[in-house]
């Protein structure tokens, strides 16, 4: 059910370092953490199936695995759950190790799938006893299929009417007890009565690098890649502390090692090859760093407006904010005022530039 974009960086392939490298003449970008046609694939074969398996997170793990010991000793679904967090962190993962972990069946499906309430009626009374129902994006419901949601997750029923005008009567259709797990990158767009139906929330963090080390090394065991401990670390220190993102450039890594380096990964491979695809130490791309040589050279650390921006680095505004911005961000690289976006110290230092003394 989901949509997978062509937004991949590395689908061009092929040879061309200098101004025209895949990436650019593609026009495409890696360091989007959401889910690509390219990822699709991957993430099938390196999803982890069990608590154990699951890399970090080790609150959210720990707490998983008493709750689901509990329901399952009672005999019970386990409460409805709800992930948070940045793409690519490992919620939808979360949702399969739970229902591997239950026994239960999972059912996938997403917020902006379910259109209409018959949509809704037609996937809860498919359920078994005991399922799993996931919903991706769960903030993107509408509205008439929240409140149908609501007694379902609540009582385990539906209120359904038929037909129309005054012969219209409603009828009330029984459903299997279920477990909804949802998942939503905008905690602060759930409605609150949806939000409160969750018995389980947890909120997913971006993974230390030696947390993303394991599952680089994890991953290459299963694509067969040769791959060293410094060489795992350099693709984990890359990846913005995202799992998806490690398991992507892991990717890129070894079609450069097989081509280029025999095909074991070592560190310097792995840092050849990194910067061969422009992505650098911090793991920025090549339109971060354009952002940011725009921020620094051009407009020489002063406050400029998005749309000025974005136009420099001939960008759409939007994308900026929504796509490029958040990383640098949280990065401390960028700042946001009043007068615009600034460049920090840490971004002129990031490009070895001495920052002007102006005030
Ligand atoms: P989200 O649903 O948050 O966007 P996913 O669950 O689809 O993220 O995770 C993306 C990929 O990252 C998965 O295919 C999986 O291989 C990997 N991954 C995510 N979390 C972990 C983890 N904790 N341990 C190992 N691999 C992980």
């Amino acid at each position: 059910m989901w949509e997978a974009s062509q937004d991949d960086l590395f689908g061009a392939g092929g040879a061309g370092a200098g101004a025209a490298t895949p990436s650019r003449r593609a026009g495409q970008r890696s360091m989007t953490a959401e889910l690509t046609s390219d990822d699709l694939e991957v993430d099938r074969t390196l999803r982890p199936r069990t608590l154990d398996d699951y890399c970090g997170q080790e609150r959210v793990r720990e707490n998983l695995r008493v709750l689901i010991q509990a329901a399952c000793d009672r005999n019970e679904p386990l409460d409805h759950v709800i992930f948070s967090g940045p793409p690519g962190l490992g919620k939808t993962t979360l949702a399969g190790v739970v229902a591997n972990e239950m026994g239960a069946t999972l059912h996938t499906t997403s917020g902006p799938a379910i259109e209409r309430t018959g949509d809704l009626a037609a996937i809860l009374t498919n359920l078994g006893e005991g399922d799993i129902l996931f919903v991706d994006e769960i903030h993107r419901l509408n509205h008439q299929v929240e409140e149908v949601l609501y007694p379902a997750m609540e009582d385990f029923f539906l209120d359904i009417v038929i037909g129309k005008g005054p012969a219209a009567r409603s009828i009330r259709l029984d459903i299997p007890r279920f477990t909804l797990v949802g998942a939503t990158t905008r905690t602060g767009l759930l409605t609150g009565p949806l939000r409160d139906r969750f018995g389980i929330s947890y909120r997913l963090d971006y993974y230390s690098t030696e947390e993303l080390t394991r599952i680089v090394v994890r991953s290459a065991a299963i694509l067969g890649v040769e791959i060293d401990a410094q060489g795992a670390a350099e693709v984990a220190s890359r990846s913005r502390g995202t799992p998806r993102l490690a398991n992507r450039l892991l990717k890129r890594v070894r079609d450069y090692a097989q081509v280029r380096a025999g095909g074991g990964i070592s560190w310097q491979v792995a840092a050849e090859a990194l910067s061969f695809f422009e992505i650098d130490e911090l793991g920025l791309d090549w339109m971060d760093v354009k952002i940011l040589d725009a921020l620094v050279r051009t407009f020489r650390g002063r406050p400029v407006g998005l749309s000025t921006v974005a136009s420099a680095v001939g960008e759409d505004p939007s994308t900026l904010e929504d796509v490029y911005e958040p990383y640098l961000l949280q990065q401390g690289l960028i700042i946001r005022t009043p007068q615009g976006r600034q460049a920090t110290s840490a971004a002129f230092e990031h490009l070895g530039i001495v920052p002007p003394a102006h005030g």
